[in-house]
């Protein structure tokens, strides 16, 4: 199904392409955030572009985490894609507030939003991929189109292949197809690493009733309860829902090897309320009030990766280089690939799209490199033995005995500015 049945279909600019992109047929891999971006971004340069996505439509719910988009990446791409006005329209500036508790339910830091500096408002991945798709020219993305292969052809271009699909030919590849990229063997043999992480993914439908306390913690935004070298983070989404991990250290092989049935919502709660015992009883609550779980081990790619750019094929997002969520980076990352890459191919600077790939990638991976470092450094930090302590000093350093003295303060600030507008509103 291609993407004719959507509604509030967003204008498109009309433009004769790039001069390297002339005549040239663009394949991107993955409809995810990072290869949608892309695919507006060029769109609006003229480009000729088509995303090859696995999914059968674009209805397919996905599941997971509200995401929060950071002013000079992922906002940043928004923005020149001309899709800032719409993001604000469904975005959550009050997922900004922060909850962190010790394992006894005890709060040990409450960040309430500051309302008129609000920099890094969430969006429900649902709601981004519809802003994304709607800016799109129709049939632009083929839904229910599992790539599986490609292979150069005597011409210079790429055949594509694809499960129980016609193949397809292009002249520039971008795979942007996730963690588990098919694309990605052929630009690279370095493959993502575990990360020693495993989460444990919960939804709970209706929390302000089934767990009224966890409900009250989250108060739209994130929580985080660490403690044992574990943790429950939560976060609320648009429809009220919550999205829960329960995270900790296990081995790479652990879901299989553990015993635990994960089609099995009864064994993951009897798992998950062993594992957590001694906590507060609220949490076991959580755990005995949730249907949906699934286990993610999490991976990451090396720090110094790097290759040699091949011709006419990179990568993009997470295909390029996935990292654990410790650092809440991974789709502004995705979407800032988006728009370097986009930039390169059209801004004019590059005589051929070899070198304009060249740019592209040492840009990505020198940039990807700092935010991996900060997410291992983080997902160490949450792992540790005194966690807690660590998060506090991170977060206040000397000011941390003062902490209780936030939220009145910033409530405080909020009340005196509360007639001004934030700044970045549209
Ligand atoms: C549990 C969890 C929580 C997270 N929380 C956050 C967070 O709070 N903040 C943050 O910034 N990031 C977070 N992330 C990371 C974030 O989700 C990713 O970095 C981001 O989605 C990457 O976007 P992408 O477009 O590169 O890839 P993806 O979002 O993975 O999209 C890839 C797309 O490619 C498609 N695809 C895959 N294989 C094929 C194929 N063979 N053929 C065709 N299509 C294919 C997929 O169906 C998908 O639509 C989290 C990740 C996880 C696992």
């Amino acid at each position: 199904m291609k993407n004719h049945e959507r509604t509030n279909h967003i204008k498109q600019p009309s433009l004769s392409p790039a001069p390297l992109l002339t005549e040239k047929r663009i394949a991107i891999i993955g409809a995810g955030p990072g290869g949608l971006t892309l695919a507006r971004l060029l769109q609006m340069r003229g480009a000729d572009v088509t995303v090859y996505e696995r999914e059968r439509s674009p209805h397919v719910r996905i599941q997971g985490s509200s995401l929060d988009l950071h002013p000079e990446s992922g906002r940043k791409a928004l923005q020149v894609a001309g899709l800032e006005e719409a993001f604000w329209r469904v975005a959550r500036p009050e997922g900004e507030t922060h909850t962190i508790l010790d394992k006894n339910g005890v709060i040990q830091l409450r960040i309430p939003q500051i309302k008129v500096l609000s920099s890094k408002p969430e969006i429900d991945r649902g709601d981004l991929r519809d802003l994304l798709v709607n800016s799109l020219q129709l049939g632009t993305i083929l839904w229910d189109h599992h790539f599986l292969a490609l292979a150069a052809t005597a011409d210079d271009r790429y055949k594509l292949t694809f499960e129980g699909r016609e193949p397809a030919l292009a002249d520039l590849i971008i795979g942007a197809d996730g963690v588990h990229s098919k694309v990605r063997p052929s630009v690279t043999p370095i493959k993502p690493v575990y990360s020693g992480v495993t989460l444990i993914q919960m939804e709970v439908a209706n929390p302000k009733v089934q767990c009224p306390q966890i409900f009250q913690w989250v108060n739209k935004g994130n929580l985080f309860v660490l403690g044992d070298q574990k943790g429950i983070l939560g976060q609320q989404k648009g429809d009220g829902n919550l999205v829960v991990y329960a995270t900790a250290e296990h081995p790479e092989d652990w879901v299989a090897t553990s015993g635990i049935d994960f089609t099995s919502p009864e064994e993951v709660k009897a798992y998950l309320k062993g594992a957590f015992a001694d906590w507060n009883p609220v949490f076991l609550r959580l755990f005995e009030v949730t249907q949906d779980f699934a286990a993610r081990p999490l991976y990451g790619t090396p720090i110094d990766q790097h290759w040699e750019t091949q011709h006419h094929l990179t990568l993009l997002g997470d295909a390029a280089h996935v990292m654990p969520p410790f650092a809440g980076v991974g789709v502004n990352m995705a979407m800032q690939d988006a728009l370097e890459l986009a930039e390169c191919l059209t801004n004019g600077q590059y005589t051929t799209i070899q070198q304009a790939l060249e740019h592209y990638e040492q840009m990505m991976l020198t940039r990807t490199a700092l935010a991996q470092k900060k997410t291992m450094d983080q997902e160490e930090m949450f792992h540790a033995p005194d966690a807690l302590e660590q998060l506090l000093k991170k977060l206040l350093g000397p000011w941390t005995p003062l902490r209780h003295l936030i939220p009145p303060a910033i409530a405080a600030f909020n009340g005196l500015t509360g007639w001004m507008k934030p700044a970045h509103y549209v």
